[in-house]
């Protein structure tokens, strides 16, 4: 699997990639009985996908939740995967990694509330 380099990003950006790296984490574990930090490759597909989404959103630093974008970059049959793994890592995310899932949670409610 071909990992971005992040460096090029900068503050909400990386933020988002690492907490769509985490869930997809989970998910592969979850599901696919994965160790470790490898992924299963159609994980690893779906992870490479979702950040070069996130390298060419035209919000930038201002982006909302993918989930509410009136955009909505992802193919259909990625977009349906993307919802499985966050269906599935979304209540385990609280769990495991508190911090990552109350900002993500924070992030969709701020921009339902505007
Ligand atoms: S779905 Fe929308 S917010 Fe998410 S990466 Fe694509 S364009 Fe950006
Ligand atoms: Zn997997």
């Amino acid at each position: 699997m071909e990992f971005i380099d992040w460096s090029f990003m900068a503050g909400k950006l990386i933020k988002e990639e690492k907490t769509i790296e985490v869930m997809i984490r989970l998910f592969c574990r979850g599901k696919h009985e994965t160790k470790g930090t490898g992924l299963c490759p159609g994980c690893g597909e779906l992870l490479d996908y979702a950040k070069a989404r996130l390298s060419k959103c035209p919000f930038g630093e201002k982006k909302g939740p993918c989930s509410k974008c009136p955009i909505h970059c992802y193919s259909p049959a990625m977009r349906k995967r993307v919802v499985e793994v966050m269906k599935y890592s979304g209540p385990r995310m609280l769990l495991r990694h508190p911090v990552l899932a109350i900002r993500h949670l924070r992030s969709g409610k701020n921009k339902e509330a505007k």
